[in-house]
């Protein structure tokens, strides 16, 4: 990592609200910003490393709120992958990882994995062992027995339900994942029933909670997210069926919405890998339609949200081009891809603004997205802790 470096700035967008700047500087030492504004404003320290980003738009890295580093949906049998061993499993993350971090993810939240892998990979990438976007971890997701995302393990009962909490917690996970409805990539019906009770969703939430930080939970819509909701779940994923009702208590409470739009829409994701199964294939296209009548009006109610892959690996700019197709201006897009992500996984004191003091993590986009959303496809390059992550001869390597 070097230790002081001059960034400029064709236009830069810094995702605080404010407008963007024509012909910015950023100052970085020791992998946070030190000084950032028009060029007019800053002075660059003497003999300082300059990365001259004069024709690019400059925005903060995209946040990914939901993901699985060892998951490629167009493989098929999603938790037949999750199931794999550790070894193969270690060995898809550290490519599917490489991918986002090229395509603009500099922080990812990760939404369930085995072997405690994701725990492995968050400090290996800290460490610099492997390329990757700096993970906030789940270590395994809590699932019923007879519940949607169950992989290896299945926790029923209050007790099962807190020991597991709590052995994530202990091996070092941000926050607790747990999947309360049914999903669209597993056979049987897609129901919007809980598969817990209250008092074993309560018990995870009080576990997130007693060790300072909180339950995400895999929702799709109706009754299975109203519960979670009332009992305080901090995200809501997915939500795909989610209709004016559920919106209104999350908004009403707090509750984040974690859109996750490639999975269901993009070809690389659940279509390439199990479309050719006529349940989970109909199934897909009845939350597809559900997704385009319903998230103009979700969108625009007032709901906090912020956008992840899951798993559909260097499709962040996808999910953002998807908020604009249903409405979202650019600008407030972009936010969801970098502040609000950051919010909803509770960095944002870290990363998600380029601001004096947060990290150093920032893209480079050729043309000027928030005329074209269309030039998220264009990231060129990819400052993660104020180091070039690949795409310059002679960078620094992470
Ligand atoms: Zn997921």
């Amino acid at each position: 990592m070097t230790s002081t470096r001059v960034i400029r700035c064709g236009t830069l967008f810094d995702a605080t609200g404010a407008e963007p700047v024509r012909d910015a500087l950023i100052v970085v030492a020791d992998g946070r910003i030190e000084a950032i504004g028009p060029a007019a404003a800053v002075t660059p320290p003497p003999g300082a490393d300059v990365l001259d980003l004069g024709d690019r738009f400059v925005m903060p890295g995209l946040v990914d709120c939901h993901s699985h580093a060892s998951i490629v949906p167009g493989l098929g049998d999603q938790l037949g992958q999750l199931c794999r061993g550790p070894v193969p499993q270690a060995l898809a993350a550290t490519a599917n990882l490489r991918r986002d971090l090229g395509a603009g993810t500099t922080t990812m939240r990760i939404m369930g994995e085995e072997h405690f892998l994701d725990i492995e990979l968050r400090d290996a990438i800290a460490a610099g062992v492997v390329p990757g976007p700096r993970l906030l971890v789940a270590g395994r997701g809590l699932a019923a027995s007879n519940g949607h995302g169950r992989a290896l393990h299945g926790y029923d009962g209050v007790d099962e339900v807190r020991r597991g909490a709590r052995e994530n917690l202990r091996r070092g996970a941000n926050h607790v994942k747990i999947f309360i409805t049914g999903g669209v990539s597993s056979p049987g019906a897609m129901s919007t029933s809980s598969a817990y009770t209250r008092e074993e969703l309560r018990a995870a939430v009080e576990e997130a909670d007693r060790a300072g930080t909180y339950a995400a939970a895999h929702a799709h819509g109706g009754a299975g997210l109203r519960l979670a909701v009332e009992e305080g779940v901090g995200t809501i994923e997915h939500g795909a069926l989610a209709d004016d009702e559920d919106i209104a208590l999350m908004t009403e409470r707090g509750a984040w919405l974690i859109c996750t739009f490639a999975i269901f829409l993009h070809p690389e994701g659940i279509e390439q890998g199990d479309g050719r199964n006529p349940v989970i294939m109909d199934k897909m296209r009845w939350a597809r339609r559900r997704v385009d009548e319903r998230f103009p009006r979700h969108l625009a109610s007032g709901v906090r949200f912020a956008c992840g892959t899951d798993s559909v690996h260097g499709r962040m700019p996808f999910e953002l081009q998807t908020l604009v197709r249903l409405g979202v201006s650019p600008r407030d897009a972009l936010l969801a891809g970098t502040r609000a992500g950051a919010q909803a996984c509770r960095v944002d004191a870290e990363v998600g603004t380029l601001e004096r003091g947060k990290r150093a993590d920032l893209i480079a986009i050729e043309g000027n997205p928030l005329v074209d959303i269309g030039a998220m496809d264009r990231v060129r390059l990819v400052v993660k802790d104020g180091a070039v992550c690949g795409g310059l001869p002679g960078d620094d390597g992470r």
